[in-house]
């Protein structure tokens, strides 16, 4: 049951924009720049977050996803760690400079898993994470190094973030409980 609208589509692309002035005001070597979206809420993130990346900085930027096995999306009751599954790459890890991104982080499990399945590929010169909510209730000794907000949520509630690509749709982020 929607509980409350932290922000409509306007917002939520502001929150956005911010963001990514975080990460290239953090990012010296933008020639070694990708992202890396945890699938499935965090790959359109990734994209959008690449998107004005590249069009502020005049290049491509490369978007490549982790492919987490997950157990918690939404439904918050279980002990069991995200699996992981099969995760395409289709750039060298090498020396770059990886942004994974994220929508919702909560437990950190899933942020554990997409390191585990990123890391098995190749070896980044550096990690960092970017996440749209940070809801707490870390369980993990994770953090982001990039938040486009901290939501007080409570447990047993559930947070959405939507960016429909059409203004009639319902955009923005909500909690639901
Ligand atoms: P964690 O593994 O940190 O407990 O949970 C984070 C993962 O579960 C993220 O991939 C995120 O997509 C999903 N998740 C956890 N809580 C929420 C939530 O309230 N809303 C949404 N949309 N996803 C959540
Ligand atoms: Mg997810």
């Amino acid at each position: 049951k929607l509980q409350e609208c932290y922000c409509d589509r306007p917002g939520l692309l502001k929150i956005l924009d911010d963001l990514t002035d975080q990460i290239l005001a953090d990012t010296f070597e933008t020639q070694d720049l990708a992202f890396v979206g945890i699938l499935a809420g965090g790959a359109a993130v990734a994209d959008y977050l690449a998107a004005r990346a590249s069009e502020k900085l005049g290049i491509t930027i490369p978007v490549a996803y982790v492919d987490i096995h997950l157990y918690r999306d939404d439904v918050i009751d279980t002990d069991h760690d995200p699996l992981t599954r099969e995760t395409e790459i289709p750039f060298a890890l090498k020396n770059k400079h990886i942004v994974l991104v994220d929508d919702v982080l909560f437990t950190g499990r899933t942020v554990r898993a997409a390191l585990t399945a990123l890391l098995a590929k190749g070896r980044p010169r550096v990690v960092r994470l970017a996440v749209v909510v940070d809801r707490g209730f870390r369980e993990l000794p994770i953090h982001a190094d990039f938040v486009g907000v901290r939501l007080e949520t409570r447990r047993d509630q559930a947070v959405r973030v939507r960016r429909a690509n059409s203004p009639q749709e319902e955009s923005g982020i909500y909690i639901f409980e």
